[in-house]
Formats: C-alpha cells, sequence, structure tokens
C-alpha cells in the first residue's frame, strides 16, 4: 500500500519544519535564551499527576493580563504560538497572507489546512510593501495577515505607520507576531489594541527562557478570543508548564535583568561583527543577529567544525547566516570564531 497516496496533496506536498538537533558545543542557532529558570521546576511538586490540568490556565492567565495590563478574557493561551498560528488559521481561514522572508510556520499551517497562501516580499530595507499589501487585501481579501514584528529572521520592527494602514484596509484578521517584543526598543502594538477590533497580538515565553514549557498567548477582543477558543483543544496547556510558567514570571527581576544582558550583547555583538571584514551584520531588535557574507555555506559549515551552531537562513534571505544571542562568553568564542573563519576566507581568495 503507499501510504502517501492516502496523504492530502496539500501536506504530502509539504516538507516538515526543521527542528532536528544538531550536535554543538555552543548552540546560537533557535533564538533561545541562554538563560533559564531551574528554580521554577523545584516549586511545583505539589502538582497532581492524576488530574487534567486546568482548561483555562485561570492562575497564569490572571498573572500575564496583571503584567500587560489587559483582562483576563482578552488572552488565549497555545501550546507554544506555532499552536495559535493553527488555531486561528481553522477559525477564520484563508487565503492567507504573510510577508516574506518571514517565520516559516505561516505558510506550512496555512498549507496544510489546505488554504490558498499569499507571499508579499519585503522591501529593500526589510519594511512592509504597503502598496503590495494593499493590492492584495483589495484582491484576493484574505482572512488572515501574520506580521512578525520585530520580523523573523531579518529582526527589525515594521513601521507602525505601515502596520496601521494595512490593519486599518483589511477586512479579515491582523495577527501581529511579538515573539521579540520584550527585546525590543519599540513600543509594539499592544497599546492600539483597543482601537482596532480585527487586530491580534501574540506573544510567547519561549524567547525569554521558557522555550521548554511550550507556552504562547494571543491577546485579542473577547469575541475574537470566544471563537479560537471553540477550535482549542481543552487541555493544550499541560499542569506543568502552567504552574512553571507562574512561578518563573513571578521571578521579575531575574526576566529583566536576561532580557537586559541579551540586549546589550546583541548590541556588542553588531558592533563587533560590523567590523570584520566580509561581514555585513544587520541591526536588530530582537534576540538574534542576521548577517550577509559572500559564501554562507562556507562560513556555517567552519563555524560548526569548532563547534558553533548558528542558522543558515540563505533560502530565505540571499547569503544570509543568523546567530541568537547567548552568554557573554559564547558571543566572545563565536566573534572570535567568526574573525579567524572570515581572515582565512579573505586569505584563500
Ligand atoms: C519562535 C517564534 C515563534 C514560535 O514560538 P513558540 O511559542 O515557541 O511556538 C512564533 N513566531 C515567531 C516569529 C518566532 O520566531
Amino acid at each position: 500500500m503507499d501510504i502517501r497516496k492516502l496523504v492530502k496533496k496539500e501536506v504530502s506536498d509539504l516538507k516538515a519544519y526543521n527542528a532536528k538537533g544538531i550536535p554543538c558545543r555552543i548552540k546560537l542557532d533557535a533564538n533561545e535564551s541562554p538563560f533559564g529558570f531551574a528554580d521554577a521546576v523545584k516549586r511545583i511538586a505539589g502538582i497532581k499527576t492524576n488530574r487534567y490540568p486546568d482548561p483555562e490556565a485561570k492562575a497564569l492567565k490572571r498573572l500575564i493580563a496583571k503584567d500587560l495590563e489587559v483582562k483576563p478574557e482578552n488572552i488565549l493561551f497555545g501550546n507554544g504560538s506555532d499552536e495559535l498560528i493553527y488555531y486561528l488559521i481553522t477559525t477564520f481561514g484563508g487565503p492567507v497572507s504573510y510577508p516574506v522572508p518571514t517565520f516559516a510556520m505561516y505558510g506550512i499551517i496555512g498549507q496544510a489546512l489546505g488554504e490558498k497562501k499569499i507571499e508579499i516580499p519585503l522591501d529593500k530595507d526589510f519594511d512592509l510593501d504597503v502598496d503590495r499589501f494593499l493590492t492584495v487585501i483589495a484582491r484576493e481579501k484574505p482572512g488572515l495577515l501574520f506580521l512578525s514584528s520585530p520580523n523573523n529572521p531579518t529582526g527589525n520592527c515594521f513601521s507602525t505607520d505601515r502596520i496601521l494602514k494595512i490593519i486599518e484596509a483589511s477586512q479579515g484578521i491582523i495577527v501581529v507576531d511579538e515573539a521579540y517584543q520584550p527585546f525590543s526598543g519599540e513600543a509594539g502594538m499592544l497599546p492600539l489594541l483597543k482601537d482596532y477590533r480585527n487586530l491580534v497580538i501574540m506573544r510567547t515565553l519561549s524567547k525569554i527562557g521558557l522555550a521548554a514549557l511550550r507556552v504562547g498567548f494571543m491577546i485579542a477582543d473577547p469575541e475574537i478570543i470566544n471563537e479560537v477558543n471553540k477550535v482549542r483543544l481543552p487541555f493544550n496547556l499541560n499542569s506543568f508548564s502552567q504552574a512553571v510558567a507562574a512561578a518563573a514570571l513571578k521571578q521579575k527581576k531575574e526576566f529583566r535583568i536576561s532580557v537586559e544582558t541579551i540586549v546589550s550583547e546583541r548590541e556588542r555583538l553588531l558592533e563587533e561583527m560590523e567590523m570584520i571584514e566580509g561581514i555585513t551584520p544587520f541591526p536588530s531588535e530582537a534576540n538574534f543577529i542576521l548577517f550577509r557574507m559572500e559564501d554562507p555555506d562556507f562560513i556555517y559549515a567552519a563555524l560548526l567544525k569548532k563547534g558553533i551552531l548558528v542558522r543558515n537562513v540563505k533560502d530565505a534571505v540571499k547569503g544570509c547566516l543568523r546567530v541568537t544571542a547567548g552568554t557573554p562568553k559564547e558571543n566572545t568564542a563565536f566573534l572570535k570564531a567568526l574573525k579567524e573563519i572570515a581572515r582565512c576566507f579573505a586569505q584563500e581568495r
């Protein structure tokens, strides 16, 4: 029996998201935080393993609502924000539109769910091409538009006035994916939520030290939350994740220091990479830096040979790799290795 023939065409045509673990000494490929919250894990011994988790994650929801100054009714959790992308597309349908290059899951999930995908190239500064968005909105009426700001893998925020033009023109739902907002110097869209009923903001704990838990959430009008909640699997957030996340989020000072450290390390990476011949880093509002060079495959392999794993994103952005800000020590090791490799590369030519 040919199983492939039994699979829906949209799924059989897909390539799985590449998340396999490559062995390395210094892991700077997945935009994780180098700082974890081991103490929080120790504080959850009381969990009842025989009971289902709280389906609404009420305690965690209250905590996050208070932090963000929104109501608990404005929040819905996903098992990572990846799951929320599934739920949003299931709820609202397509066409699904997003700028490229961007986070791969909008396209993968859109296709898996059989929706039409409309990809709109960013302009030369990696900002939104408003005219093309407006044309697509008028012609194709996308059910959902996904804007990652700060954008992965380019690192920049899209201009607020361009995002607003797109929200105002759209008849569908606009999702601003703010996975990297904690590292950004810009305000983000949360203050504008009350002005636009079709705006959804997505956040995650994954990039700020809790990737292992799989906790993402969306913030939106309660009517949107109620509709998406109909397709949510009842116990999507397990008891351990709820409890560890709540315990960790109470460590406000640790969070603040870890984010501040990552931001200052990101700026150091940028400055030092700017001085390496043959390397062009792009400024970033996130916890990673995109950088361009003549032969990304060579540099990628040479870094890995020294035990340093970065992400090869040359298929999405020509000539580019992406490095996550690690601990100061890890970043120093990365910079030293990159300098050596770049020097060799220059000499060989
Ligand atoms: C990492 C990332 C996510 C995924 O977050 P999870 O909560 O871990 O699923 C979502 N959006 C963007 C832009 C990301 O880079």
